[in-house]
């Protein structure tokens, strides 16, 4: 039996309507003959309202009480996407990250996928039941429960994908597919028929929020294509797939500058520092007796115990900074047109970071859309 992963986001099931729709979509792919496995998101914007209410008790809260209350979005949805189901007349069942055999580290918040043991999932499958995975989760090692970055549940749908032999993945969501830009900002974005797997974890890595890079990476190491689709209108799709090519910008905002008073001898320790306050540096420099590295300030759950600790070995931090990221084979070849376009708009550069797929500028992050705008007229077009 062939099976298929498909994967529905927040807004594709943010409320018992568009539950039910969902339903009847997995039930038509069901009936189609096709082993189903479905991974949910927690619905519409229950994860930020979880994080919100962790927040008003604790501005820095402890990061494995918060995986145990962030997981729970994700098994409200499960729940009662396998009780639409069943309504319909297929036998379907939901598992947890932990009973569906995800395996992690022991990093809170931000776990890695280490195993993948779906035995309960391949037997379910066999009785030709519909599996209703909760996105975004797992269980370490050690027995504790995990969650895998915002935006995870990919990277549950393509780990799980990986581990049954699925030919594809379907992501489905309320965009149909993935864009030169962000379309609700930039209004001349194109949309993406396809795209590589490289360019894609680059652009997920740069900040776009439509797939999650991990997921990328365990796509591209077994092989599996990434459809990304809109849930409730057919049309078009990008497809992600090893050489395909395509070409964005994006940007992402709430980037923290540290600069820290540290001799070379130091170095490791710094980063060992960085690790136990659960921060994880875009670029890093070391230059004589300082060193400065870049960290998503507003990505980081306890930011201000992050803050406070970097602050007690002496670290200067500026916030309020972007990065704007144009993703494009042959990246280093556009880096003075790149410059050229900040330049006319009148945009100034911080600093510039040049690779083969890559270039990045940081820059002021009230600068951050129209930099991203004029990046896209005069590199993309449009
Ligand atoms: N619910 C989680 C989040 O909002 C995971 C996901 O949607 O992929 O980040
Ligand atoms: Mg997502």
């Amino acid at each position: 039996m062939a099976i298929v992963v498909q994967k529905y986001g927040g807004s594709s099931v943010a409320d018992v309507e568009k539950l039910r729709r969902v339903a009847e979509k997995v039930v038509a792919a069901r009936r189609g003959g096709d082993g189903v496995v479905v991974v949910v998101s927690a619905m519409g914007k229950t994860t930020d309202e979880l994080l919100a209410l962790a927040h008003s008790l604790d501005e820095s809260p402890p990061r494995r009480e918060l995986d145990m209350l962030l997981s729970t979005g994700e098994r409200i949805t499960m729940a009662l996407l396998s009780m639409a189901i069943q309504k319909l007349g297929v036998d379907a069942i939901s598992f947890t990250g932990s009973q569906s055999g995800i395996i992690t580290n022991d990093r809170h918040y931000d776990a890695r996928i280490i195993d993948v043991r779906p035995h309960r999932v391949e037997d379910e499958l066999e009785r030709g039941r519909v599996v209703i995975i909760a996105g975004y989760q797992g269980m370490s090692y050690k027995r504790e429960i995990t969650t895998l970055g915002r935006g995870g549940s990919d990277t549950t749908a393509l780990a799980m994908a990986a581990a049954l032999g699925a030919k594809h993945a379907e992501i489905y969501s309320d965009v149909d597919g993935i864009y030169s830009a962000d379309p609700r900002k930039v209004p001349g974005a194109r949309h993406l028929p396809e795209i590589g797997y490289e360019q894609m974890q680059q652009l997920a890595r740069a900040g776009a929020k439509v797939l999650h890079a991990k997921a990328v990476e365990f796509a591209q190491s077994a092989g599996i294509t990434i459809r990304a689709r809109s849930t409730f209108e057919e049309g078009r799709e990008t497809v992600v797939r090893e050489g395909a090519q395509g070409a964005a910008v994006v940007a992402q905002p709430g980037i923290a500058q540290v600069t820290l008073p540290c001799g070379a001898a130091d170095v490791s320790s710094r980063l060992s520092l960085c690790a136990e306050l659960g921060l994880t540096p875009h670029a890093l420099e070391s230059e004589g007796d300082r060193m400065r590295f870049w960290v998503a300030a507003s990505a980081t759950p306890d930011w201000s115990k992050a803050r406070d600790g970097l602050e007690k070995v002496g670290a200067e931090i500026t916030m309020g900074l972007a990065r704007v990221t144009l993703v494009s084979s042959g990246a280093s070849d556009r880096a003075t047109d790149f410059l050229a376009a900040l330049a006319d708009a009148s945009i100034p550069t911080l600093r510039l970071d040049v690779g083969p797929m890559a270039v990045t500028a940081l820059l002021r992050e009230d600068c951050a859309d129209e930099a991203v705008a004029a990046l896209h007229v005069s590199l993309i077009g449009g």
